[in-house]
């Protein structure tokens, strides 16, 4: 049995989350920190939440992101930024940091990005640079604004929401002078904008009903532009409320040079580079990311005031003497209390490194993806019908690299890895499959079931916990998680996304390689849960093709892109395998890496010991999840024939007979078995809870 001495520390994260040898990093992690529990946690404590309207109190935050760097982060450092790079990653650290406290601030610091970010995928060079000069706090010398924006693609009912397809939002020629820039006139009312009561510029969608404009495009509107910016009401929303959300009214007269992206003139008719799916793809493939990261941050949040109040539950008073178990370790003396907060902590923990991992390759994948687009423009090949065509043909080395990729280093021959890893197509096509699984399962898991962990955050707290003044701010955190789940497309557009992702070859042969990384892990590092994540992975992947050919008992197919009671399903089975497999990976990071490290060499099998079995929870909970949705799906659609009249009660002779179904049976069994030892974990884990050393007080106020 091993001792929890200290709950994990910076120390630990910056290994398992890999950002121990970037200082930058570091750096931004302390200002996101000191800010979230201090300014932050004051507005909350002193109630700046208990109203929808933007206040003056509420505006300290974006002076406190001002001043702590946090505005410039998503700039480059010609725009006044200080990280050279992608920064999907800093984005990620510094929403788990604000998330800790307030995810409603953690949305604040990145809703500008938000509105940012159509014009930084898409954008040309020159209202890239434009627009994010504007929205960095001025150098020393400068006296200006500093601009904030807002992204709106939602709009009021019937319109846009999970469906972006029909725009309310038009755009119309309003002049057009031979030889000029062509005015134009946007009507767009938004709903449910974030950012909305200071935006300086709205990023938005609309669609042409103009013959001399071509389809939808995305189009940047200022405050200042000729015509109407009514900033709308403000949304009652009961969450969040340290954002700002109101429902934007806009009919403005903007330059066409405003079409993000710009445009081409094609007999005489205004043709947008890009349509708004093609900007709001290339955004919402990052910035949902942050969004499921915040959830996981407070779930890991919840821990530290979760054991103080459960182990000083009966202190003070005579209801029990100084010295007794009840005194000293309070509720923690039932075993229920402890498990549920370690079931808590590991799924916090899955989520964490499943975020973390998607945004670390969302920041590779960033200068591949424009390298992939640079090669197509030389090459002339700019159709996405024949650039799909290309990266087929490739299929074959881009499944060389992905066996390579997953090969320990010193097996692998490195020359030819290095020959697939410097080829941009190769790369392209590992990282989009990866990344098109990756993010929406971010945003689908990490929300979804971040909201109903989080609910037993509260209930851990009893009556306590359903007060304004719980230690921790659980219940606002609890409720907060909802929007988590909705904003940025609610999980229903993130299953759609995974239904049409998942079935790729290149990560079907991604999920073979984690396969037996995993089993090898099962192997090496007894304990993790490798092997329960390895088989329930098979499970799963055989369940996917059955399905794909499988009817049910009235003849009609499975696996079809209307049934979302198949195909929704198995991506919410794939997102509860993602979180384990990504814990897992990091856990062996910190086994390998963490005796170099001064502060954690001493007790170093103690916190590994701990963080395997946390995983291995985490890995059992996944795949029992795994196995009651693909047995639900395989036999599901066929009916019982136990109760035909000559059929023995309960014979289940017609399943057990199907010749079709003898390699699940062997593989759910498996699952089943691969179970050992999950449970004994959670006591290790549990009873560690007991022991663990936590501050005297949380380092943030409790109102
Ligand atoms: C506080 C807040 C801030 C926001 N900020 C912004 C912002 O800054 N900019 C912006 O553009 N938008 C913003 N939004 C809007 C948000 O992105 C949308 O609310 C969200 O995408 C869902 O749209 P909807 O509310 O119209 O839901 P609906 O489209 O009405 O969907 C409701 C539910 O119906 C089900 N459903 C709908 N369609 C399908 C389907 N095809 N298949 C299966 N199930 C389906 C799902 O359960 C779904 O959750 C914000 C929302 C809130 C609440």
């Amino acid at each position: 049995m091993y001792t929890l001495r200290t709950l994990p520390g910076d120390d630990v994260r910056q290994i398992m989350w890999r950002f121990a040898e970037r200082f930058d990093l570091q750096m931004s992690v302390q200002s996101a920190r000191s800010i979230a529990r201090s300014t932050v946690a004051k507005l909350v404590a002193e109630g700046a939440r208990n109203t929808h309207e933007w206040t003056d109190q509420k505006n300290d935050l974006l002076t406190a992101f001002d001043q702590s760097g946090l505005t410039a982060l998503f700039m480059d450092p010609h725009q006044g930024g200080f990280i050279e790079g992608p920064k999907n990653f800093a984005l990620a650290l510094v929403a788990f940091e604000l998330a800790w406290v307030d995810a409603g601030a953690a949305t604040s610091s990145l809703a500008s990005n938000l509105a940012l970010a159509p014009i930084h995928e898409k954008g040309t060079p020159e209202q890239r640079d434009y627009y994010m000069s504007k929205c960095v706090p001025p150098q020393p010398g400068e006296d200006r604004e500093i601009w904030r924006g807002a992204f709106a693609l939602t709009e009021p009912l019937p319109y846009v929401g999970v469906d972006t397809g029909v725009l309310c939002g038009k755009a119309s020629v309003a002049d057009w002078t031979d030889g000029e820039e062509p005015m134009l006139q946007i009507d767009k009312r938004g709903r449910f904008i974030t950012n909305m009561d200071f935006a300086n510029f709205v990023t938005a969608a609309v669609e042409s009903n103009d013959d001399r404009i071509k389809g939808t495009f995305m189009v940047i509107l200022e405050d200042t532009d000729e015509g109407i910016f009514d900033r709308g009401a403000p949304t009652l929303k009961m969450v969040h409320q340290l954002s700002s959300t109101r429902d934007p009214v806009l009919n403005l007269k903007v330059p066409a040079s405003r079409i993000i992206g710009g445009y081409d003139v094609v007999d005489g008719v205004i043709v947008p580079k890009y349509n708004h799916s093609e900007i709001i793809g290339a955004v919402f493939h990052r910035t949902r990311i942050p969004v499921g990261l915040m959830t996981s941050a407070k779930l890991i949040s919840a821990v530290e005031p979760v054991i103080r109040y459960h182990r000083n539950r009966f202190r003070g008073g005579d209801a029990c003497s100084e010295g007794s178990p009840r005194f000293d370790k309070g509720l923690q003396i039932n075993e229920d209390a402890l498990q549920r907060l370690v079931d808590l902590w590991a799924s916090g923990e899955a989520g964490c490194s499943l975020a973390f991992g998607a945004s670390r390759l969302a920041d590779r994948f960033d200068p591949i993806e424009k390298a992939k687009e640079a090669h197509f423009e030389a090459e002339g090949v700019t159709s996405v019908r024949k650039q799909m065509g290309v990266l087929r043909k490739l299929k074959e080395q881009v499944f060389e690299f992905i066996d390579l990729e997953y090969t320990p280093e010193a097996e692998r021959d490195q020359v030819r890895y290095a020959e697939l890893q410097s080829d941009t197509l190769v790369q392209y096509a590992y990282m989009e499959a990866l990344a098109g699984v990756l993010n929406p399962g971010v945003k689908l898991w990490n929300t979804g079931e971040g909201a109903n962990k989080m609910r037993e955050a509260v209930a851990l707290v009893g009556g306590y916990g359903i007060t304004e003044d719980c230690p921790g701010f659980l219940m606002q955190k609890w409720t907060d998680c909802q929007l988590e789940a909705t904003y940025e497309g609610p999980e229903a557009v993130q299953r759609r996304h995974l239904t049409m992702t998942m079935t790729s070859d290149v990560f079907q042969h991604i999920m073979e390689n984690w396969v037996k990384q995993m089993q090898t892990a099962g192997q090496q590092v007894p304990g993790l849960g490798g092997y329960v994540i390895a088989s329930a992975m098979e499970l799963w992947q055989w369940t996917l093709n059955h399905l794909k050919t499988a009817k049910d008992d009235d003849g009609r197919k499975l696996y079809h892109n209307k049934r979302q009671g198949v195909t929704f399903a198995m991506a919410d089975a794939l997102g509860w395998l993602l979180g384990p497999y990504y814990l897992a990976m990091d856990v062996m990071e910190l086994i390998e890496k963490g005796p170099m490290s001064p502060t954690l060499a001493e007790g170093l099998d103690d916190l590994t010991g701990f963080y395997k079995d946390l995983c291995h929870i985490q890995a059992a909970r996944a795949a029992g999840e795994v196995a009651r949705i693909c047995t639900e799906l395989v036999y599901g659609f066929n009916t019982c024939s136990c109760n035909q009249p000559a059929a023995e009660p309960g014979g289940q002779s017609t399943c057990a007979g199907r010749e079709d179904l003898v390699d699940f049976r062997a593989l759910k069994a498996k699952v089943d078995m691969c179970m050992a030892g999950s449970r004994m974990a959670k006591d290790r884990a549990g009873h560690a809870l007991t022991e663990v050393m936590i501050p005297e007080a949380l380092d943030y106020p409790i109102g």
